[in-house]
């Protein structure tokens, strides 16, 4: 079986530092989940989620809690995001995602800590809360590969993305895991 994670493929071929430059310019008028703020991030503007053109990071560690199948034998290598753009009142990471615990970091900053956790032993790259910084995400990904890192990303979410995300992260992500928060009892 080939466990090469797929965005090991796309940096080979030059395709994800180019989709991390496609990606980068839906900053300009954010629609990155189905809010669509329509802000320029890049210049300051914020939308619903309070994220801005940088990424912030809560916490990153071996996470040994997870789903077993992401833990393994050396733990998930989990990195939590600040802020949301889903926003659950009942959230149980109330201060990360609401109220902004954080510091923000660049992707090369990130791309560093990705190669961390795997020189640490884990087993996945297991982003959560991930969608509202996906464009960001994704260059610090490219950066990674190209430093070596060969672990698979896990996109960690509350299932509230927009299309046009998803169809850019095909090939990058390899298991997505998101939260079901609600549903239509008629649908
Ligand atoms: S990611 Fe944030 S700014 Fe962009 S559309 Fe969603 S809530 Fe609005």
């Amino acid at each position: 079986m080939n466990l090469t994670p797929s965005y090991m493929k796309l940096s080979d071929t030059g395709e994800l530092q180019s989709r991390a430059e496609r990606m980068a310019r839906m900053l300009k008028k954010c629609a990155l989940c189905p809010r669509a703020c329509a802000v320029d991030r890049t210049s300051g503007e914020l939308g619903e989620c309070k994220a801005g053109a940088g990424i912030m990071v809560s916490n990153a560690f071996l996470h040994f809690g997870e789903e077993p199948p992401l833990v393994g034998m050396g733990g998930s290598g989990t990195i939590f995001l600040t802020h949301c753009n889903l926003r659950c009142v009942f959230c149980q990471n109330f201060h990360i995602s609401h109220i902004g615990h954080g510091e923000e970091v660049g992707a090369d900053e990130l791309a560093r800590m990705t190669l961390q956790l795997q020189a640490m032993g884990a087993q996945n790259i297991n982003f959560v809360t991930p969608t509202h910084y996906a464009p960001q995400i994704v260059e610090a990904v490219a950066i990674a590969a190209e430093r070596g890192l060969q672990l698979p990303i896990v996109w960690n979410c509350g299932g509230y993305e927009s299309l046009p995300v998803i169809r850019a992260l095909e090939g990058i992500v390899d298991i997505y895991m998101p939260d079901k928060k609600f549903f239509d009892n008629d649908s």
